[in-house]
C-alpha cells in the first residue's frame, strides 16, 4: 500500500462507473458538531397489529397479507413504475422525455417484524436469495422488462417508513443510470480485456489483502478501493456470473453466509440496527448474451462515526464529487476486527 493514500488527500478512481471520489484522510480527526440522529433500540414485537407486512393484517388497498411462513412477495401497492403506460417519446426541441413501464414488488424477508437480516439464520437468507432469483426471472421475462432492481432500505435514517425485514423489486423497460453506467464501463474492459472487470478487479484485491473483510469459497466481501460510503461493501463472488439466477445451490447458500456477516459486523459496529441501503447490480433482461456482466451486491450505510452521526451528501458532493475522510482500509480494518 501506498502510504501517502493514508496522509494526503487524493481521489480515487471507481472503475464500475468511471467516476472519481475525494479522499480526506487527514481530516478524519476533526471534532464533529453536526447533527446527530435519534438512535431507535426499541424491542419490536414479533407480530405489530398497525404493519402493513405483518401476516394476516390488512394492507391500506383493502387486500389482507396472507399468514406466509417466510418470505412474502406482492406488487406495490403505490408502484413508481406503471405496466399501463404507453409507449411515447416527446422531442421538442431541447425538451426530451420517454415513456417508461415497469413492475414495483415489495418482498417481505420473514413474517417476523422483530427481525432485519442480521437476525436471520443462513438458512432463511437463503429463502430470500431464492426469491430474488425466482423474481429476477419472472419479471425478467416480461418482454417490456429489460432490468430488474433488487434493493433494500433500512432504517429511518433512510427514509424507511416501516421496521419490518423487507426490500423492494422495481423492474422497468430502460437501464436505469447506475446500471448505465457500469453496464458501459463493463462492457468496454470486455471488449477490449477478453475477460471480466470485476473478477481481474477482485484478484487484485485479494492479492492485496488490506480492504477484505471477510470471504468463503464463492463470495468476498471487501470495501471497494473507490468507496464513498464511510462503511460501504460490497459481495462479490469469485467467479464471474452474470446474474444471481447463475448460482448454485452451494453458492446461493455462501451468498446468504456473506449477507449474514456483513450485517452482523454492521450492527455491531456502533450497538444498533444499522441503516443502510443495499442493493444487487446485475446484467438486462434484456436478452443480449451480456457476457461481460460480474454481477454484486452493495452496501450504502450512511453512519459516519457513531449510531447518531450520519454522513452527508450536500456542499462539495452535490457540487464537485462525493468526499469521504476515513479511508477504505481503515473501515475493512474496522469491520473486520468485529467478525
Ligand atoms: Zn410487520
Amino acid at each position: 500500500m501506498n502510504t501517502n493514500l493514508q496522509d494526503y488527500s487524493h481521489k480515487r478512481f471507481n472503475i464500475l462507473t468511471g467516476e472519481w471520489v475525494l479522499v480526506s484522510p487527514h481530516r478524519a480527526k476533526r471534532p464533529w458538531q453536526g447533527q446527530n440522529e435519534a438512535i431507535s433500540n426499541e424491542q419490536r414485537p414479533t407480530h405489530d397489529l398497525s404493519c402493513y407486512l405483518c401476516a394476516g393484517n390488512t394492507r391500506i388497498n383493502g387486500e389482507e397479507n396472507p399468514e406466509y411462513k417466510d418470505v412474502f412477495v406482492f406488487t406495490n401497492d403505490f408502484a413508481a413504475l406503471q405496466t399501463t403506460s404507453p409507449v411515447f417519446s416527446v422531442n421538442e426541441g431541447l425538451f426530451k422525455a420517454e415513456s417508461e413501464q415497469g413492475i414495483c414488488k415489495v418482498i417481505c424477508f420473514s413474517p417476523d417484524h422483530s427481525k432485519s437480516l442480521a437476525d436471520m439464520t443462513v438458512e432463511d437468507i437463503d429463502k430470500v436469495v431464492k426469491t430474488w432469483q425466482k423474481e429476477y426471472i419472472e419479471l425478467g421475462s416480461h418482454a417490456m422488462i429489460n432490468y430488474v432492481q433488487i434493493f433494500e432500505n433500512k432504517g429511518a435514517v433512510m427514509g424507511c417508513s416501516n421496521p419490518h425485514p423487507h426490500g423492494q423489486i422495481w423492474s422497468q423497460s430502460t437501464l436505469p443510470n447506475e446500471v448505465y453506467k457500469k453496464d458501459q464501463q463493463q462492457n468496454r474492459y470486455y471488449n477490449k480485456n477478453k475477460s471480466s472487470l470485476l473478477g481481474d478487479y477482485l484478484e487484485q484485491e485479494l492479492k492485496a489483502n488490506e480492504r477484505i473483510i471477510y470471504q468463503n469459497d464463492d463470495f468476498a466481501v471487501l470495501i471497494p478501493f473507490w468507496a464513498i460510503w464511510p462503511f460501504e461493501a460490497m459481495i462479490v463472488p469469485k467467479t464471474q456470473k452474470r446474474n444471481i439466477t447463475e448460482l448454485s445451490e452451494e453458492e446461493s447458500l455462501n451468498f446468504a453466509d456473506a449477507i449474514s456477516k456483513i450485517t452482523i459486523v454492521y450492527d455491531k459496529l456502533f450497538e444498533c440496527s444499522f441503516p443502510y441501503s443495499s442493493g444487487i447490480h446485475q446484467s438486462p433482461t434484456d436478452g443480449q448474451p451480456n457476457d461481460h456482466w460480474h454481477w454484486h451486491m452493495s452496501f450504502y450505510p450512511p453512519l459516519l462515526r457513531s449510531a447518531t452521526v450520519k454522513k452527508f451528501m450536500v456542499g462539495y458532493e452535490m457540487f464537485g464529487s462525493p468526499q469521504r475522510d476515513i479511508t477504505a482500509e481503515q473501515a475493512a480494518d474496522r469491520l473486520r476486527n468485529l467478525l
